[in-house]
């Protein structure tokens, strides 16, 4: 709803709901006005509270967030003032929110390219849209949405014009150079975020919105076929929906991982083998059960090591893409990637059309996270159990 389709009648208002809204800053009569149920009360509208109700509930509201103050701290938990949504933007009240490896790489500034602590994290968040910035938007007040890494692209840039906007190099990303979605809200462009799908069970479906999205997008780029073999290294939060997608895309999966649990995992969600990293040579064990190499592998792994693996793992002409991001370097043997043709691809998460397809599969129940839910409160303690790879599949907090 935006402010230019506030018609005259939306201010014929009962006398005590006038003397409120006069008594509040402009923004707040502007939260207020297009806060008023226009749409007919579906999901999310809250049909149960009448519209001051809903205002108050919402003004009345701090966003409750885990910061990262300064790298390798423990998360501070704050209570901050609201955002409040420009132009293309929405403000989200949060149901959920994943945690992934990245807002761990963040939380420690692993990467060369670091956010500008303090920061809120998270960018796996779903939630309802409970104010819109001024302008046009093609979102209304009580739709879930989500925030995702790329939160927003410049939609200008050679990049953007050939349909790449994940490399934009004028990106926002979630949780990293814009506040994300650890905490009660957040802001959204409404442009980029995703649109939740009905009837998805908002914890469920938070690590869709990175996990999901960039591993479909990985699978994709791998170029491996129906009926071809994957190899899915690393079975974490990415790697446990990856082998889904893999199965659901027709492909035969094989499981790589340094955790029994997590191998038990993969194949409960229909890998066909399974390799323990830790006790077996992945590669060895890869090209015998192939009988030649994997067409395609994804490393989602947060070790270099395994980046160096699954160079020996591929079979001739095949494709690697790397999904994982631990900070380092791993060796590349030279001859090996140019007899046997391989293609090495780097993949960064999904466009917004991949998002929309990769929340399809989910949505059709080919593709169900395996999920646990925390508070925003035990945040810390769940990085450390992620920093020790102790996690089966993901943890999302829900508010
Ligand atoms: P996670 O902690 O949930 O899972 C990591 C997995 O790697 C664990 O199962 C762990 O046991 C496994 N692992 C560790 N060392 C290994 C080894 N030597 N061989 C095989 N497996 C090994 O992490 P996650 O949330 O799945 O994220 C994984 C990585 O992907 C992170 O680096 C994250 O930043 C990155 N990521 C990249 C993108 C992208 O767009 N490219 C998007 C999201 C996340
Ligand atoms: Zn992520
Ligand atoms: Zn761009």
């Amino acid at each position: 709803m935006s402010r230019e389709e506030i018609t005259p009648a939306s201010y014929l208002l009962p006398h005590n709901m006038i003397v409120a809204v006069m008594a509040v800053t402009p923004r707040a009569l502007l939260a207020f006005v297009t806060l008023l149920p226009r749409t007919p009360p579906g999901p999310g509208n809250h049909p149960h509270l009448s519209p001051t109700e809903k205002w108050e509930n919402h003004m009345s509201d701090q966003l409750h967030a885990a910061v990262v103050e300064k790298f390798n701290d423990p998360l501070a938990i704050k209570d901050l003032d609201l955002p409040t949504p420009g132009p293309n933007q929405a403000l989200v009240k949060l149901i959920a929110s994943g945690v992934c490896h990245t807002d761990l790489h963040a939380a420690h500034g692993d990467w060369p390219v670091k956010p500008d602590p303090p920061f809120i994290p998270g960018h796996e968040g779903v939630g309802e849209i409970v104010e819109l910035g001024p302008g046009e938007h093609s979102v209304n007040v009580g739709d879930l949405v989500g925030n995702a890494w790329i939160w927003s692209a410049c939609g200008e840039c050679e990049q953007c014009r050939k349909g790449w906007e994940t490399l934009c190099p004028n990106a926002e990303y979630g949780g990293y150079t814009a506040d994300g979605s650890f905490g009660t809200y957040m802001l959204v462009d409404t442009r980029y975020a995703p649109r939740i799908p009905e009837g998805a069970d908002p914890v469920e479906v938070a690590p869709i919105l990175c996990a999901g999205v960039t591993v479909y997008k990985g699978l994709k780029v791998s170029e491996t076929k129906p009926g071809q073999f994957v190899v899915i290294s690393g079975v974490g939060g990415l790697g446990h929906v990856a082998v889904q997608y893999a199965v659901a895309m027709g492909m035969r999966v094989i499981a790589v991982d340094i955790a029994d649990e997590k191998l038990e995992l993969a194949k409960k969600h229909g890998a066909e083998f399974a390799v323990n990293a830790a006790n077996t040579d992945p590669a060895e064990a890869v090209q015998e059960y192939t009988d030649g190499g994997a067409h395609g592998v994804l490393v989602t792994a947060v070790h270099p090591q395994a980046f160096g693996q699954a160079i020996n793992m591929a079979r001739r002409a095949g494709t690697i893409v790397f999904n994982g991001l631990p900070p380092g370097d791993f060796p590349a043997p030279i001859f090996d990637i140019v007899l046997k043709g391989l293609t090495i691809r780097g993949s960064l998460v999904g466009d917004r059309q991949d998002q929309v397809e990769a929340l399809d599969f989910y949505a059709r129940g080919l593709v169900k996270p395996t999920v646990k839910s925390c508070n925003l409160e035990d945040i810390n303690d769940v990085l450390e159990t992620m920093e020790q790879g102790k996690i089966d599949g993901r943890i999302a907090i829900k508010y």
